[in-house]
């Protein structure tokens, strides 16, 4: 994908116009860390965009410039169900094999991860409905707008693609154990005719794979998007609180309201109203349960969850979709997580913890 595209138009402007001490006072992402760097590209199939703090541009520009390559890497060596590069591209052709696939370490501290979460969730959250979800095509449909062509796909051939999900038939033979006896690296043996999607956790991951990066980069403070998932952290010269705006699903133009933290947070929020396709009135999103192989109809537009850390935030968003706010809000308060729920009469339901963060907007 093409490099980031450049940024700081208004400050160089300034410097035009204006010129000489006057502009290098005002005229930040140079010499001083009070005005931000800014970045916007596409990565992952959405919009990236980062605001740094840096010492001065160059360190940004690095800084910047290893996010967009990072995320590049997880898309087409880990995650992409299309590129012939990608593991998970690989542990699907191998379904049905005798020898299995032998995971990357990353990969199978992903998969342990996520399949300790379908258990709690209850198979609210299932990365093996790659099958369910290809069948119906949602983010295709999305892609090209409301054409009015969209048939929901054929029940004999949703009921065989959903007999091919299932996390629990899904085998992990270890094959390197840590001293405490934790899987380190494993074998995945997936039934033929089983596909594993990431959708639900790929920004999560890549938020956890920011902050890594972040670390030694000499970045003071970053607000990072990648479509609805948003990562904060450290700190902003005025170390006012970082502002993360919460869509209005009924109205997404408009927020609901405004969270506003300090420090490292991974904020995921999955709703019914970006990646969807309508027909007869009726609206088809992107997110499915598990149990019908139909998008979910759990009475929720959106669920935000905020955590420490970004794959437990994304898997907890869709998980807590699916179940709606009561089931959800307990398995959010297990994980420890905040969560902000919109329901479909747009009223909002959260955790005791998200309340202190979140103002809503005024009506
Ligand atoms: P989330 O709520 O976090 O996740 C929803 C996504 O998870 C769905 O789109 C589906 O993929 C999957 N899913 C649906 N229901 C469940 C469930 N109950 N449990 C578990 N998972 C579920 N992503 C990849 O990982 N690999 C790719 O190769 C890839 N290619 C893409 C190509 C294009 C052109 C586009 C537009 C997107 C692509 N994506 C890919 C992104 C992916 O398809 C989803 O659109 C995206 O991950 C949705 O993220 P979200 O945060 O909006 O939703
Ligand atoms: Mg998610």
């Amino acid at each position: 994908m093409k490099n980031f595209s450049k940024r700081h138009s208004a400050p160089i402007l300034f410097v035009l116009l204006w010129g000489g001490l006057f502009c290098l006072l005002l005229c930040g992402c140079g010499a001083q860390t009070s005005v931000p760097c800014r970045y916007a590209d596409t990565a992952m199939g959405t919009v990236v965009r980062q605001t740094l703090y840096a010492p001065d541009e160059g360190t940004a520009d690095s800084a910047s410039d290893a996010i967009k390559s990072l995320l590049d890497q997880l898309e087409e060596q880990e995650l992409s169900w299309r590129l012939e590069t990608s593991e998970i591209y690989a542990v699907n052709e191998a379904a049905g094999s005798r020898e299995g696939y032998l995971l990357s370490n990353e990969m199978t501290q992903i998969i342990v991860r996520c399949l300790e979460v379908s258990r709690e969730a209850e198979g609210a959250f299932d990365m093996t409905l790659g099958s369910v979800v290809r069948l119906w095509d949602i983010d295709s449909w999305a892609a090209v707008g409301q054409s009015g062509d969209f048939i929901p796909p054929d029940s004999e051939l949703l009921r065989q693609a959903l007999g091919n999900s299932g996390y629990d038939r899904l085998k992990l033979e270890p094959e390197v154990s840590g001293e405490n006896g934790e899987i380190l690296q494993a074998r995945i043996f997936l039934p033929a005719g089983m596909r594993l999607d990431l959708g639900a956790a790929g920004k999560g991951l890549a938020m956890d794979r920011i902050l890594d990066s972040l670390k030694d980069s000499g970045i003071s403070g970053a607000v990072i998007s990648i479509g609805g998932a948003v990562l904060t952290y450290g700190d902003k010269p005025d170390h006012t609180e970082w502002k993360v705006g919460i869509i209005n699903p009924m109205e997404p133009g408009e927020y609901m309201g405004i969270l506003s933290l300090k420090g490292q947070w991974c904020v995921s929020t999955s709703g019914d109203y970006e990646r969807y396709v309508e027909a007869d009135g009726i609206r088809f999103h992107h997110i499915m349960d598990p149990a019908t192989g139909m998008p979910a109809d759990s009475g929720v537009r959106s669920v935000t969850i905020l955590t420490r850390d970004g794959l437990l935030s994304d898997i907890l968003s869709t998980a807590c979709f699916v179940l709606g706010t009561e089931k959800g809000l307990e398995l959010a308060r297990q994980y420890g997580a905040e969560a902000l729920f919109v329901t479909a009469d747009g009223e909002t339901v959260m955790t005791e913890g998200m309340e202190g963060l979140f103002s809503p907007a005024e009506r």
